[in-house]
């Protein structure tokens, strides 16, 4: 038998043990964690939604009439009028004909990846995808081509060495870098190769575009541009659960052949009305929108004056590039005593030697908070004096 004690014994000397920090209370920047108050900057709900008053009421009166638990698949007797509802307003949000809702991001993406690829065929993977992107190539059995971080050009010359069916999919947003992806060049260059392209938007949903509809609406694309957008609503969207939509013949194949999707049992029916309720506020809500870009670009403008190191990223995501391990963890067990909550994030998340701080910003925090963090890092930098930046 392999010795499970050892490979843990040596995640602890290689700094990249990991452990859980028990929170209590709703989620919101005033986290309590471990019976403790933190201000925190490490959430995705960017929007301030996972404790909205207005959904937890859509939530709790939707229950009467759905009542709890799913009870049995979509394709058994679990599609319930709720689902059904959430699905026709998320395809009418994302303008796009038709759309599917999973349970989660990650079964979002094993789902559809496995669905739309198999034996023979070949996808294109941004190296920094998300690791849900990355199980879902796996899994659909078919070769994988990983391309250097949004590299056009490198993706143009691999689909043309390429025949057969070819599927490229990207996060929208990166989800440890905070970049958009070169979405038009992407589309272009799919449609050029007949390449199949799959946009995962879990961090653009609600957060980007107008009315919030994502990175894709951003940049104007249209479902003919980008066939397969896949969004999650857990994050920007505060409830939970993740949904594809495309064109309506390619989400009744889904409904075919994803089996996360076929093999699993629906959400509780009132979280989709939830969502739903959500997603209007979403749409109208744009002074939160705004609120949040002025958070972040003050982040950037003060955080990189003090001498930190961000990344080219203009969304909530605002990594602090650290490069050491234990030196990432530091910062951050610094900064949580003085009760500013951002974790450290380490391989295998991200590449070696490019361990990071990933702060993210959120309409819920007040211009006071990102003081309280802005000062906390003032405090802290002295700690990266002696580190070698990995960037
Ligand atoms: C978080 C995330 C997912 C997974 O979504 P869940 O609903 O949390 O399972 C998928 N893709 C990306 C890019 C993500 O960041």
């Amino acid at each position: 038998m392999r010795n499970f004690a050892e490979e843990i014994e040596q995640r602890k000397q290689s700094g990249l043990y990991r452990t859980r920090r028990l929170v209590s209370g709703p989620q919101q920047p005033e986290l309590m964690v471990n019976d403790q108050p933190v201000l925190s900057f490490c959430s995705n709900d960017y929007l301030g939604l996972a404790n909205h008053p207005g959904n937890i009421a859509a939530l709790q009166n939707a229950l009467p009439e759905t009542g709890l638990g799913g009870a049995a698949s979509h394709l058994i007797c679990g599609h319930h009028t709720a689902h059904h509802q959430l699905e026709d307003r998320l395809a009418e949000f994302t303008g796009r004909s038709a759309a599917l809702f999973f349970s989660t991001g990650y079964m979002a993406n094993m789902g559809v990846i496995s669905a739309l690829a198999g034996r023979g065929d070949t996808i294109f993977s941004d190296r920094l995808n998300h690791a849900s992107i990355i199980d879902g190539c796996v899994l659909s059995r078919a070769r994988i081509r990983r391309y250097p971080h949004s590299d056009i050009a490198a993706l143009d010359e691999m689909l043309a060495q390429t025949s057969g069916h070819k599927l490229v999919v990207t996060d929208g947003v990166f989800s440890m870098d905070g970049d958009i992806a070169p979405l038009k060049e992407l589309a272009r260059v799919c449609k050029r190769h007949d390449a199949l392209l799959v946009v995962d938007d879990a961090h653009g949903i609600g957060v980007l575009g107008p009315e919030g509809r994502g990175s894709i609406a951003e940049c104007g694309l249209s479902e003919s541009d980008v066939p397969v957008l896949i969004g999650t609503l857990g994050k920007g969207v505060g409830t939970s659960g993740a949904f594809a939509a495309g064109p309506a013949l390619l989400m009744d194949y889904l409904v075919q052949k994803a089996r996360t999707y076929i093999y699993t049992t629906a959400m509780p029916p009132a979280i989709a009305a939830a969502t739903c309720a959500s997603i209007d506020l979403i749409e109208r809500d744009q002074p939160r929108r705004e609120h949040l870009a002025r958070l972040v670009s003050v982040f950037r403008q003060r955080a990189s004056a003090m001498g930190y190191t961000l990344i080219d990223s203009r969304t909530p995501i605002q990594p602090i590039m650290v490069g050491d391990n234990e030196a990432a963890m530091a910062l951050s067990e610094a900064l949580e005593q003085q009760g500013v909550l951002v974790t450290a994030i380490r391989p295998p998340t991200v590449p070696a030697g490019e361990a990071r701080l990933r702060v993210t910003l959120s309409a819920a925090h007040t211009v006071e908070d990102l003081e309280r963090l802005l000062v906390a890092l003032e405090r802290c930098r002295h700690l990266l004096d002696k580190t070698d930046l990995a960037v």
